[in-house]
């Protein structure tokens, strides 16, 4: 993936042969914060914990106000913000608590 961005990048270049400094330094800093946010959605994709729910082997994830186990209501897409303004789109369980209310997307 890092490879394509170079790619990406030297035909940029060529494309823009008069580009000035600011804007190779502003289309590099913006390629490497999409790729920054990519990385970040695959590898939290791989996290295991974010199955959790009906059939899943999780533990139930409890509600950080009254600890009553979260209702799985199925997977949403949850949007991040990364450290570089960049977004990041995750697709996380999002749950209910039975008890209050409270909804959220567990961490993890
Ligand atoms: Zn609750």
């Amino acid at each position: 993936m890092s490879l394509e961005i170079l790619t990406e990048i030297k035909e940029w270049r060529r494309a823009n042969p008069r580009a000035a400094y600011m804007q190779i330094e502003d289309e590099i800093h913006k390629r490497l914060m999409q790729l920054e946010a990519r990385l970040i959605e695959g590898a939290v994709e791989q996290s295991p914990s974010r199955e959790w729910g009906r059939g899943s082997e999780q533990e139930a994830v409890l509600c950080p106000k009254c600890a009553a186990p979260l209702q799985a209501r199925g997977k949403h897409k949850h949007t991040l913000q990364g450290n570089g303004g960049e977004n990041v789109t995750l697709s996380r369980t999002y749950g209910t608590c039975p008890k209050c209310g409270e909804g959220l997307f567990p961490p993890g």
